[in-house]
């Protein structure tokens, strides 16, 4: 099976390229779905969370209190760690089954945080969406609430272009409008079919 990682910055339109591969059949398995359906309700790490932090991050349906949680383990670097070391493995785990569930051509891995963790480890080809970054702020801001001073810090707290773009096998630029993205992504498609079949 022919796994494509697909990663970028924050606004860099990710999930722009995902849907678009998704409607030429592409399975795509996304982390941060994936991040939250292992805290959900009845999960077991959902009471772990509850045991280590106590009732507050939790909301009176007993469901994760997702913005008290980030709270917590934004004023405290160890609890943070405390909760990745909880999490990813489950997250990790719980990909590599719908990795081996996907029958298409080839499946997409679509996560921001494909670099950061081991989770680059499961693919056989990197996609980094790239934008330079006032691009990355302006998109950001109009697509959600935040202030381009957050956006700006998010940016700052993420892995650098250079850095990410290093690490890629194959680099989307999506400064451009939706129709060269379109563009782009049906080129690239054709390119990972290739890709894939080779590996056959
Ligand atoms: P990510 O998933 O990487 O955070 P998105 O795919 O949500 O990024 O893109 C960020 C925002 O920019 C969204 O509102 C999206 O519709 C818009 N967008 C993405 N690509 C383009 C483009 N080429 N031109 C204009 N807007 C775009």
């Amino acid at each position: 099976m022919f796994i494509v990682g697909l990663t970028g910055g924050i606004g860099s339109g990710k999930s722009a390229v995902s849907q678009q591969l998704e409607s030429l059949g592409i399975n795509i398995i996304d982390a941060d779905i994936v991040a939250r359906e292992v805290v959900e309700l009845g999960e077991s790490a959902l009471d772990s969370i509850a045991a280590h932090f106590g009732n507050e991050v939790l909301l009176e349906s007993g469901e994760l209190n997702r913005a008290a949680l980030r709270a917590r383990v934004f004023a405290e670097p160890a609890e943070r760690e405390w909760l990745e070391q909880l999490l990813h493995p489950l997250i990790r785990e719980r990909i590599i089954s719908q990795l081996q569930s996907s029958a298409s051509e080839y499946t997409v891995l679509a996560s921001p945080l494909l670099l950061e963790t081991d989770q680059h480890l499961l693919v056989d080809h990197i996609i980094v969406v790239d934008v330079p970054e006032e691009i990355q702020v302006s998109r950001t801001t109009s697509r959600d609430q935040n202030s381009e001073q957050q956006v700006r810090a998010i940016i700052a707290a993420q892995m650098a272009r250079k850095q990410r773009l290093e690490k890629a096998d194959s680099v989307l630029d999506n400064s451009g409008d939706l129709y060269h993205l379109r563009q782009s992504v049906n080129q690239l498609h054709l390119k990972l079919l290739q890709l894939a079949s080779e590996s056959r």
